[in-house]
């Protein structure tokens, strides 16, 4: 069965749980507890104001008390806002394949799901209160299909996993919150914002929105945290400029890649 876990950003700080915990998340349950598999695909959707489908997965924990959970390290307990965190409520463990926080990185927004004949008639679309909707396998579907690639690719196997661990990877540097916090935090600890590779640094004249444009935040341990979910925390990330990024992203050794530049420039300085 195929499952749509609903989270409201008034109550709970969905887009910093999604762009900090990539490699595994728990959503509160409290339907379908007896239906819910292992191996069964999820849609993660936004509620509220810019409401939609902002990430993709499958369950890899049937809904157990929060309290007993096997990585209680990844319930993101302090991102509640409105509610606390309750300790016997049922969570579902979740693996992400995609996160897409915004329209530019190609969420399903509500809108496109309401003029879809077959989502419009959904429950998500028409009796959207409650946490997790069950998708009868034609609302799947189409989802899927707006959504615009196949779940049943991003299942298990070693290159589907490094292909998942990847795109988190992109969407953790895309999310417009961490890289704002990455941002503001180094220009606060350095007084400008300058390449942690190359040195290049933005004209302490020129105004805020163009240095920002020349940066890029870049997680530096892409694909070794595969062990266990870990946080994302600003030290795990690096400003750097876009042509710096762009050669460390010319294959897929990252953090290889990161090591050799900086040694290069190390040297070269
Ligand atoms: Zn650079
Ligand atoms: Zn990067």
């Amino acid at each position: 069965m195929a499952w749509v876990f609903q989270g409201n950003p008034n109550r709970f700080d969905i887009d910093d749980y999604l762009s900090r915990y990539t490699q595994l998340i728990y959503w509160r349950t409290n339907r379908y507890v007896k239906d819910i598999a292992v191996g069964d695909p999820v849609f993660i959707w936004r509620a509220g104001a810019d409401a939609g489908a902002v990430a993709a997965g499958h369950v890899v924990a049937a809904p157990t008390p929060a309290r007993s959970v096997e990585h209680p390290e990844a319930l993101g307990d302090d991102l509640w806002v409105a509610d606390e965190a309750n300790p016997d409520e049922l969570k579902t463990g979740i693996r992400l394949h995609e996160i897409r926080l915004d329209r530019e990185a190609g969420m399903v927004p509500r809108s496109a799901a309401k003029e879809n004949l077959v989502l419009g008639a959904s429950t998500i679309i028409t009796v959207p209160n409650g946490t997790v909707f069950r998708l009868s396998p034609i609302e799947f579907g189409v989802l899927e299909e707006l959504w615009g690639s196949p779940m049943s690719l991003a299942t298990s196997s070693g290159a589907a996993e490094g292909q998942r661990l990847l795109r988190a990877h992109y969407a953790r540097e895309r999310s417009p919150r961490l890289r704002h916090d990455k941002l503001c935090a180094f220009r606060k600890e350095h007084g400008s914002l300058f390449c942690e590779l190359c040195g290049h640094e933005a004209s302490a004249h020129a105004p805020e929105p163009f240095t920002d444009r020349a940066f890029e935040v870049h997680h530096k341990n892409p694909l070794a945290s595969a062990a266990g979910p870990v946080r994302t925390t600003l030290n795990d990330l690096a400003v750097l400029c876009a042509n710096c990024h762009r050669a460390v992203h010319a294959n897929a050794n990252v953090a290889e890649n990161f090591k050799t530049l900086a040694t290069l420039y190390a040297v070269g300085r």
